[in-house]
């Protein structure tokens, strides 16, 4: 058992993981997030949601200002200060640009085309989550309506303007190549240990884009999901791995309470 304490750093997915797959609650997750805070052990967010929609939720969950990792490793807070635009950035409206060329060869739909109440219809967000998905600042969210068959050669023409593709629980991401849940971490690992030193890291984690994150902690719990794609693991280390048997939040606290003591 890991023993509680302030050199310990606990990263989590939400959709699947943290938040229940449906509803989004946390409940089954409480007492462990109450825990986690008396011992001052920073929960990081790392997700694909965005700055706008995780800094809100840190604070219904009481860990505002911890680090975060938003739109799945394209957007870093490696000191939990991110200040929120209006606008979307330069960087964002390059990437949709670059999207609208490709719609000439392939059929999707991002997000930037459409409208808040749209998306709110098609996640079971409400209309202010939907709007908050909408603020991005460096990825797209993809709703693939072409063949299967064609996301090879999506992700090659994505590749010629430095784009990378990758699932997500319900839709496609595309992102800075090079980019991603576990560069993302180690951007944030780097960051504490010059400010207090190395931490325990211990993951969280359901879908196939929580590998990279999966294979940088220390210890990995892999929540049952319910993504078709399977989260595959190259570490050989099995006993810092763990596959719990509940999904959501249950599984998040059968995970914490599988590698950590229940009092320092
Ligand atoms: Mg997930």
């Amino acid at each position: 058992m890991i023993p509680l304490d302030s050199s310990l750093l606990v990263v989590t997915d939400l959709d699947g993981s943290l938040l229940d797959h449906h509803d989004y609650n946390w409940d089954a997750a409480s007492e462990w997030l109450a825990r986690l805070k008396q011992h001052q052990i920073p929960l990081v967010i790392c997700s694909s949601k965005t700055a706008a929609e995780i800094v809100p939720l840190q604070k219904k969950l009481g860990i505002s200002g911890a680090p975060f990792i938003a739109e799945n490793g394209a957007c870093v807070s490696p000191d939990g200060d991110y200040p929120l635009a209006d606008e979307p950035g330069e960087a964002y409206r390059a990437l949709c640009q670059t999207l609208q060329e490709l719609q000439a060869d392939f059929r999707f739909e991002g997000f930037h085309q459409f409208s808040d109440a749209d998306v709110a219809r098609f996640t079971g967000l409400t209309l202010t989550e939907a709007s908050q998905s909408r603020r991005r600042d460096a990825s797209e969210v993809v709703l693939w309506r072409d063949e299967e068959a064609r996301l090879d050669d999506f992700r090659a023409a994505l590749a010629a303007h430095q784009l990378a593709l990758t699932q997500g629980g319900r839709f496609w991401h595309v992102m800075p190549a090079g980019s991603g849940k576990g560069v993302a971490l180690q951007q944030i690992q780097q960051h504490m240990a010059q400010h207090g030193g190395r931490r325990t890291t211990i993951g969280l984690g359901d879908g196939p884009n929580d590998a990279p994150m999966l294979e940088q902690v220390d210890y990995a719990v892999v929540i049952k999901g319910f993504s078709k794609t399977p989260v595959v693991l190259q570490r050989t280390d099995t006993a810092h791995v763990y596959y719990t048997t509940h999904t959501g939040p249950e599984g998040w606290r059968e995970g914490l309470d599988y590698f950590l003591a229940q009092s320092a």
